[in-house]
This record gives C-alpha cells, sequence and structure tokens, in this order.
C-alpha cells in the first residue's frame, strides 16, 4: 500500500523550511531529493568502506569493488536488461549520450547520415549530434510534436530513410510531460535496422522501464533523478552495439596492457569506464534504486498519475494561466506562463517566497520552446512524495501571483 506521509518521512529535507515556510519541492525533473538510506550509504561509504576500486588487493579495497559492481546488477534490474556486461557506468545522461556520439556513431557515420530526433529533446540529446552534425555533416532530422505536445510515433518511424543511422528519443519530456511510445518506435526501427537510443532521465523516474520489451539499443538513465546522488548514472547498451563501440576516455581501467608501443582493452563494459569513477556515487544510485523498486515502481507511478490528474484539473481551472502541452499521455509535469503577464522568473521568485521551489527558464530545450513559441516557463514538476495538498499551494500561490500581475 503506498503511503506518500511514509515515504516523506524517509526524505529529512521534506521536513525543513525555506522562507519560513514548509517547504514544497516541485523541482524534480532538475533534481529529485535523497532518501534517507541513500544519504546513510553515502556516509557509511566514505566513513567506513571508502578505497579505490579494481586495483587493490587489500580488504577495503575488495569491499568497494563488491559494493560499486553489485551496482550494474541492480541497474540491469532496475531497467529489465538482459545482462548487467550491457550496463555502462556513466556520470550522468549528458555523459551517457556522448560516450555513445564517440565511441558508437562517430566511427560508424559519414556525411548526409541521419539522426532522426523529437522536438521534444533536451539539450544533452541534441547537442552530442550537433557535434557530428559540424565535424562529420551528418544530417539531424526533426520530428515536431502537436500543439498538445504529444508525438506521433508513425511520423517518427516515417523519417526513417535509407541514410537514417540512429533515432535519439526522449521517453518523457522534461517540459511538457508527454511520454513517447518509444516501443513502437524502437520495434520499427529494429525491422529496418536502424539503431535506437531512448533518453530516459525523466520516464525511469516515475515508470516501469522494460528496455527488453521496448527493443532500444541504448537506454540511459540519471542518478540524481532517481533520488540518488549527483555525478551518478548509466548506460544500457545492447551487447551487439557495445561490440561495434571503440573507447572513448583513455587511461586506467579500460586498459588490459600498455607498453610504449601498443595498448590492449578491457573486456566491456569496463573498456568504456576510464580511470577513478563516481564510487560512492554508484553504491548510492544502487541503494536509491533498491528504495524504488522495494516501493514499487507500479505503485509510484499511478500515485503520481493522480498527482497528475489532480494538478491538470486545478490548473485547468486558471484560465488565465497557459500550460505547456495536454497531453492524455503525460506525466506530472507542468511548465507554465501567466500569459505574458509576468516572467517566469519574477513568478518562480514569488512561489519561493512561498516555500515552493519550481524552475523558470528555457529547461535546456531551446528548439522545443521556440517550437511552442514561448521564451521562459515556469515547470512545476512532480515526484513521489509530493502531494495534492502540495499541488493546491502552488495553485494558491499562482493566484496570488495573478492578482498581482493582473
Ligand atoms: N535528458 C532529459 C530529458 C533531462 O531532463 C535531463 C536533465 O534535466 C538530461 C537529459 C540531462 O541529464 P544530466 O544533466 O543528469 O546528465
Amino acid at each position: 500500500m503506498f503511503d506518500v506521509s511514509k515515504i516523506r518521512a524517509d526524505f529529512p529535507i521534506l521536513s525543513r523550511q525555506v522562507n519560513g515556510k514548509p517547504l514544497v519541492y516541485l523541482d524534480n525533473g532538475a533534481s529529485a531529493q535523497k532518501p534517507q538510506v541513500v544519504i546513510d550509504a553515502i556516509t557509511q561509504g566514505y566513513a567506513h568502506e571508502y578505497a579505490n576500486v579494481h586495483r587493490g588487493l587489500h580488504y577495503l579495497s575488495n569491499l568497494a569493488t563488491d559494493k560499486y559492481e553489485a551496482v550494474r546488477g541492480k541497474v540491469a534490474r532496475f531497467l529489465n536488461a538482459p545482462s548487467e556486461d550491457e550496463i555502462v557506468f556513466t556520470t550522468g545522461t549528458t555523459e551517457g549520450i556522448n560516450l555513445i556520439s564517440y565511441a558508437w556513431a562517430a566511427p560508424r557515420f559519414q556525411a548526409g547520415d541521419e539522426v532522426v530526433l523529437s522536438i521534444l529533446e533536451h539539450h544533452a540529446n541534441i547537442v552530442p549530434w550537433h557535434f557530428l552534425r559540424e565535424r562529420l555533416g551528418v544530417v539531424l532530422k526533426w520530428v515536431d510534436c502537436d500543439a498538445n505536445g504529444d508525438l506521433d510515433p508513425q511520423a517518427v518511424i516515417d523519417a526513417i530513410g535509407p541514410r537514417t543511422k540512429l533515432v535519439a528519443i526522449t521517453q518523457m519530456s522534461n517540459v511538457t510531460g508527454t511520454v513517447v511510445d518509444v516501443a513502437s518506435i524502437c520495434h520499427a526501427a529494429r525491422a529496418r535496422g536502424v539503431a535506437t537510443l531512448v533518453d530516459g532521465s525523466q520516464a525511469a523516474v516515475h515508470m516501469p522501464v522494460d528496455v527488453a520489451a521496448m527493443g532500444c539499443d541504448f537506454y540511459a538513465i540519471t542518478g540524481h533523478k532517481l533520488y540518488g546522488p549527483s555525478g551518478s548514472g548509466a548506460m544500457f547498451i545492447r551487447a551487439e552495439r557495445m561490440a561495434e563501440m571503440r573507447p572513448f576516455l583513455g587511461g586506467g581501467d579500460m586498459i588490459r596492457e600498455v607498453t610504449r608501443d601498443a595498448v590492449s582493452y578491457n573486456d566491456a563494459p569496463m573498456k568504456f569506464e576510464a580511470g577513478s569513477p563516481g564510487i560512492v556515487q554508484q553504491i548510492g544510485m544502487g541503494v536509491a534504486l533498491d528504495y524504488m523498486m522495494g516501493i514499487g515502481m507500479q505503485a509510484i507511478a499511478a500515485h503520481e498519475a493522480r498527482l497528475r490528474d489532480y494538478t491538470r484539473d486545478r490548473l485547468a481551472g486558471l484560465n488565465w494561466l497557459n500550460v505547456q502541452g495536454n497531453s492524455a499521455s503525460k506525466g506530472a509535469i507542468f511548465s507554465f506562463t501567466l500569459n505574458g503577464a509576468a516572467h517566469a522568473h519574477d513568478i518562480s521568485t514569488i512561489l519561493d517566497k512561498r516555500g515552493i521551489a519550481v524552475r523558470a527558464g528555457t529547461h535546456c530545450a531551446m528548439p522545443l520552446m521556440e517550437h511552442l513559441g514561448v521564451g521562459a516557463t515556469c515547470r512545476a514538476s512532480f515526484a513521489m512524495y509530493n502531494t495534492t495538498e502540495e499541488a493546491d499551494k502552488l495553485v494558491d500561490a499562482l493566484e496570488f501571483c495573478h492578482e498581482l500581475f493582473g
């Protein structure tokens, strides 16, 4: 039974005040708060169990290595990946997608080859492909969403042409909350011999993910949005694709042997993990994934669907509020403006005075903002520990803004 007050009690920061008011944290799309078990794991890691991994033959190094390596299996279970050898640790989605761009795409793509992208993408799933456009002459093919924020999977499939090498697509927009039917896209792309990369930074926080059923080649997650430490993350890479990849960063750990004249590489996935990693960060992410799986991703999704429906109905009652994207298939993320009456930064400052944390700006999604015809918006993004009472506080604060700005 999902008990939101019990979950809230696990997150110490949620009982603090901000500007003399109880914190209402609605900036989860940017980064989520951490439960005590994750904080404890970080403290325990540094206080009692710290040493570098994969290197020493001493007790602490073996202990840290075992705990660190165990996270690969946890990520594989979380994503239903066929094997933990298909999991590469990263510092987050940005590094994960850059890894694929450098290590898999760059050696294989030629001028005129295409990457299909949706307009919903975060810059982390745009700029690495622009690098290939600049350096190799790769063509970026964009597929727009409609005014509702919906992305038609068939339009993405139809954009696949004879020169398409990759479809790189988000599973959930960090601006509109739109949930994309990535499985249909991945299966159709695979049938055409085209690889797929899914940005799961937002989606994996809010719904069960099954990369085996989805049929993608690459799936990115970022630990800090998954209630884990910043600087943690992972990339699922299908074994066939991993076999095609060249090493990206060079250094310790990713090699088998180095001589004056030659170098040979470690087996995958370590071949793609150079240097001393974020040991305690990844261990913390493993604890965060255990925490989420302990609650159950279905239960989290059901709670957040209730929050989404409640908030959507309440915001719909504010006829002076312009919410961007109202897809029937969306998560509990709401980006809005006051119809030009006030700048998003001013609104967020007023909300902050009431202890309500939201994000204001263009959300690292400038092409989408341009497509929607908006500049900066405020974004309220919910997580498993939020409540309908917090949605009410958001609405009250917005009504106050409306009175103030007219
Ligand atoms: N993709 C999406 C959809 C995001 O929302 C974010 C973060 O906001 C990222 C990618 C980048 O994640 P990170 O900065 O953790 O690497």
